[in-house]
């Protein structure tokens, strides 16, 4: 898609050599030079005392591992590569990256650091005059809770205007997250009952067989709230939850997205069950007595004319049963005047299974061959069992990353959301009970139960 603005002439990667840059960045640039769209230099940067010719060796480790080697497209990122060496302390760093951006005026500047160092790189930047009609493109964690986003919202728009600004969240470059804007707007028949009058609940599950992979120290910082629902989850609860947008024009998307923020009520305890698996005080770099959730299961309530009163559930997890994302808007039971079954286990929904497969599907009772008048729940299956990539889709990285080249903003988190976003978490993460134990490979502590017990449980992915 174009954006309102002219694309960024060259793509400047600070931290070239580190994890996201290998495990991401790397495998998006290849396949964006195998659609034919790395027109701009790559300039990486880092201080590992390498050369060019181990960024190299580096880059092609990156796609062998994640996804495969082109030789084709890898000959053509290969040319388009350039080193820096330098610490981002050093100006001289600076000087060296504003000499090799040679002609370009228009950089996208990637952060892939530790957010402790965006201050200094921003600073840097400035100072070397390479921020002028430039872009930067921010990885989570966006802040630590609201304070700390607006500090560094702060910091970024002292040099940067909000329009240059592209905060990742990956979640919304993925094909399946996409589709449900696309499903709910493209279909008429779904407007007039996705409301209050309709709808019972809502449930979003991200659930991850795997803990912490030797991330302790990270997580420990962390915690499930932070890493995946302040953004994923809650920016998927905007696409759910969100008025039609006037057009696809990114500030139209955004504003709805920011509405629903703004009027989902901030949590308190009591919406929140918060658990930690059994074992991962034994991880490496965890305390011993950590109290970082590891799963989290929150009730929300959005405040609007369409949602009142429909709780939307949101969990996620660590070493539970199965790695998977789902979303299952659940309808109202027809009242059961007609039919004298009893209360049907499943009724009318809408699931969309977001991954490992990506899967849409729709809930219904038909009715039993015989005399009697009852009935079985019957899926109808829209797009089934799809897996990730395979239907020829940009991975979200290569999507965002061609997006913010092209200034093409719809897909990342404006300034407001991400307040709004901390501002609903905030009061959680601050939370002083202990969380739940739970077993590895289960659906998490018992206890997130008694948060759905008014809508018959929760209806777990399979
Ligand atoms: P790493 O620690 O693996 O990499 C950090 C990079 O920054 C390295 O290239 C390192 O260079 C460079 N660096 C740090 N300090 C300096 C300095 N003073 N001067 C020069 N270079 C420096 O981090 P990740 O790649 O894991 O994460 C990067 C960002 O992406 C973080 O904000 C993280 O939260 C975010 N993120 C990461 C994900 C992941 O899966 N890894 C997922 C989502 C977000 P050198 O090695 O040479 O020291």
């Amino acid at each position: 898609m174009n954006g309102p603005h002219p694309p960024s002439d060259a793509l400047v990667l600070f931290g070239v050599t580190g994890d996201l840059a290998y495990k991401k960045i790397f495998p998006a640039l290849q396949a964006t030079a195998r659609r034919g769209n790395l027109n701009f230099p790559v300039i990486g940067v880092a201080r590992s005392g390498w050369n060019r010719d181990q960024l190299l060796e580096r880059a092609k480790a990156s796609v062998t591992e994640h996804g495969g080697l082109d030789p084709a497209a890898f000959a053509r990122l290969e040319s388009q590569l350039r080193y820096v060496e330098g610490d981002y302390r050093d100006p001289e760093t600076f000087r060296r990256v504003r000499a090799e951006l040679q002609q370009a005026t228009r950089p996208t500047h990637y952060f892939a650091i530790p957010p402790s160092m965006f201050p200094t790189v921003v600073e840097q930047l400035a100072g070397a005059g390479c921020c002028d009609d430039a872009r930067v493109v921010v990885e989570k964690p966006f802040g630590r809770s609201l304070e700390s986003a607006r500090a560094l919202n702060q910091l970024l728009l002292k040099t940067f205007p909000e329009r240059s600004i592209f905060r990742i969240d990956h979640y919304l470059g993925k094909e399946a997250v996409q589709n449900i804007l696309y499903f709910r707007f493209a279909n008429a028949f779904l407007d007039p009952i996705w409301n209050r009058r309709y709808v019972e609940n809502v449930q979003i599950t991200m659930a991850e067989e795997f803990g912490v992979s030797g991330r302790g120290k990270l997580y420990e910082e962390t915690g499930v709230i932070r890493d995946v629902i302040q953004n994923h989850l809650l920016q998927i609860v905007t696409y759910l939850a969100m008025e039609a947008p006037s057009s696809m024009y990114p500030e139209a998307v955004r504003d709805e997205q920011a509405t629903v923020l703004r009027t989902i009520r901030p949590l308190n305890t009591e919406q929140l069950i918060s658990g930690q698996y059994r074992g991962y005080r034994d991880e490496p770099d965890v305390a011993k007595d950590s109290k970082v959730p590891t799963y989290a299961a929150i009730r929300l309530h959005i405040d609007s004319w369409r949602w009142e009163g429909v709780p939307f559930y949101v969990r996620a997890g660590k070493r539970l049963k199965m790695t998977c994302a789902e979303v299952r808007v659940e309808f109202k039971t027809p009242p059961p005047v007609v039919f004298k079954e009893p209360a049907p286990a499943a009724g009318n929904y809408v699931r969309f299974r977001l991954s490992p497969q990506v899967a849409i599907a729709l809930g219904a009772r038909v009715k039993r061959p015989g005399e009697e008048m009852v009935g079985d729940p019957l899926e109808l299956s829209l797009v089934e069992g799809l897996e990730q990539g395979k239907g020829g889709e940009m991975d979200a990285y290569e999507r965002l990353l061609g997006d913010a080249m092209e200034g093409d903003a719809t897909l990342f988190a404006r300034q407001d959301a991400v307040e709004a976003a901390w501002a609903i978490v905030d009061p959680l993460i601050r939370d002083p009970h202990p969380p739940y134990e739970y077993e590895p490979g289960t659906w998490g502590p018992r206890e997130a139960d008694r948060l759905v017990a008014g809508v018959g449980g929760w209806n777990t992915p399979e």
